[in-house]
Order: C-alpha cells, then structure tokens, then sequence
C-alpha cells in the first residue's frame, strides 16, 4: 500500500534507538525526509547515516534532551516546518508509591507529560495553516492497565492522554490528527532490561526471564520495533485521516480487556 507520504518531513524525538527508530525507519521507507534527535551524538549519527543509506532521504540529527526547554528550542530550530510529530522520551524510573515525592512527579510529567505537550503547542499552528498534520505521542499501555512500579509513568502519559483526548478534537477540522501509540512489551533496549533485571533478582537466565514475561503474552514473544514503526507509519498516512484521538494498544494481546 502506498501510503502517500513521501516528500513529506517529520520530527521524531528520542529516535536512535528502540521504538522511536522503528518509526524512523518505516517512515523514511515511505520516502519521509527526517529530523531524528537522541541524546548521545554517536548511536544518534549511526542511526542516521543507516537510514540515508538505506532510504535515500534527508536526515537532519540533533543531539539534546528533548525533555528541557534547551533541548527542545534546538530541536524545533532544526525541524522547521515539519508535517509529522513523532513524541517520544525515555519512561521514568521504577519505585513503589511511598518513594516519590513532588520532584519525581515534576521530572516525570515534564518529559513524558509537558515535553510532548509543548512540542504539540510549537508545531500545531503551521500543520493547520497547511490543512494537514499528523502527530503521533508514543505513551504505553500502562494507560489502560496499570503497572504499579511505574507509577510515575502511568501518572504522567494517563496526564498526556487527557490532553490528546479533548485537543485532537479540537484541531481535527484543519486537517490534523492526534494519536497515541500504547507499546507493550518490545524487544528494544528498555524492553530487554527489564527482563535483565527479572533475571537478576529471581537468579534465572536472561531467556529464561524474557520465556517467563512472553507467557504472559498472548502472541507468545515480545513485539518489535519494525511492527511498532510500520503502526506509526499507517497512522501517519492520507488513509489515516479519520483516526482521531485514538489510544492504540499494540501489545500482542497482552491487556486482557474487551475494549
Ligand atoms: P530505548 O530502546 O531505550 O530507546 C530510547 C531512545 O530514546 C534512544 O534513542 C535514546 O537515546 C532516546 N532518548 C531517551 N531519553 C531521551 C531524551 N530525554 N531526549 C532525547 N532522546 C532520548 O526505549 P524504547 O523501548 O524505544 O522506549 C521508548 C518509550 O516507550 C519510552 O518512554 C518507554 O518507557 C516507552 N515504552 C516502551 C516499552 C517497551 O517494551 N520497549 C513498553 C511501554 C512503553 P539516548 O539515550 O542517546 O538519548
């Protein structure tokens, strides 16, 4: 399916690795010229210097934390007017409730609550004076079903997807459309660690912890981020026009509810 995209530009933030280039990649595969930023310069150049080689498009690189105000000024310098948003950060640290106090709760919503929100407010106004725009906030499925050692997580994207909920409605008459990407379990970096640390702490291997967590999975193994980006890249679409304010799980089945 061609997915009428090419020659189209999009920002993704925190894109070297994991599900952040997964919809890199599958966006540049369209023809998607790119503004890809992580914050470490070499894996971020890696990444780059791959996808122009494997793709033939424009990638811009931009070396900062996307989740200060800094890294975000850099990082809308570079992108311009771009067509698609991609919104993604590293997820806050694991804990119990007792162990957060009102500065883990600031850390946590401004990079996965307010930094995805400011770079919607930056980047909204010239999407809609072109008649078309599409945004994709990368949160988790922890949204719909709670992990309870992420509390700072679930707070902070349940915050996000509030404000996705009543703004896409609100912009979705200039031809632009808000979504957010709910991941379950993927075989990236942070995905991995996890089951790294499960490892650790019940003395098993590190298959044996990753064969315990895709029990729990209906498909039976971790998703990658090839299927991620390929679900980013559809949203990203002409065919996706009427996808608006959505929550899409991609989670192998692993939430285990109706609806
Ligand atoms: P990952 O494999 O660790 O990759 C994270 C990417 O983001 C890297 O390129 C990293 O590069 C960049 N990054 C991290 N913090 C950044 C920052 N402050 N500014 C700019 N770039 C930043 O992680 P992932 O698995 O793709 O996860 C992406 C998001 O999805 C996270 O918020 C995670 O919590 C969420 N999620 C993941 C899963 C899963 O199973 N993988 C499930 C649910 C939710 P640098 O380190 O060089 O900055």
């Amino acid at each position: 399916m061609d997915l009428g995209i090419a020659g189209k530009r999009a920002l993704i933030c925190a894109s070297s690795k994991g599900l952040g280039r997964g919809c890199a990649e599958a966006l540049a595969a369209e023809g998607v010229h790119l503004v890809l930023n992580a914050r470490t310069e070499g894996p971020l150049e890696e990444t780059a210097a791959a996808i122009r080689a494997a793709h033939g498009v424009d990638v811009v690189t931009v070396a900062a934390d996307i989740t200060t105000p800094a890294g975000q000024a850099a990082v809308l310098a570079a992108a311009g007017d771009v067509d698609i948003l991609v919104n993604n950060a590293g997820g806050p640290p694991p804990g119990a409730w007792s162990d957060w106090d009102r500065e883990d709760f600031i850390k946590a919503l401004d990079a996965n609550m307010l930094t995805p929100i400011a770079l919607m407010k930056a980047l909204l106004p010239q999407m809609m004076d072109r008649g078309w725009g599409r945004i994709i906030n990368i949160t988790s499925k922890s949204v719909k079903a709670p992990i309870a050692v992420l509390g700072l997580s679930n707070s902070a994207r349940a915050g996000l997807t509030g404000y996705v909920a009543g703004t896409s409605r609100q912009v979705a008459g200039s031809g632009v459309t808000i979504n957010n990407l709910q991941p379950g379990m993927h075989a990236t970096d942070r995905g991995l660690s996890l089951a790294h640390k499960r490892a650790e702490e019940e003395g098993i291997t590190f298959e044996d912890a990753v064969k315990e967590a895709s029990a729990n999975i209906p498909v039976g193994r971790y998703g990658t981020a090839d299927e991620f980006g390929a679900a980013c890249a559809f949203l990203c679409s002409q065919h996706a026009g009427f996808i608006v304010g959505q929550n899409i799980l991609l989670d192998g089945g692993e939430v285990n509810a109706t609806m």
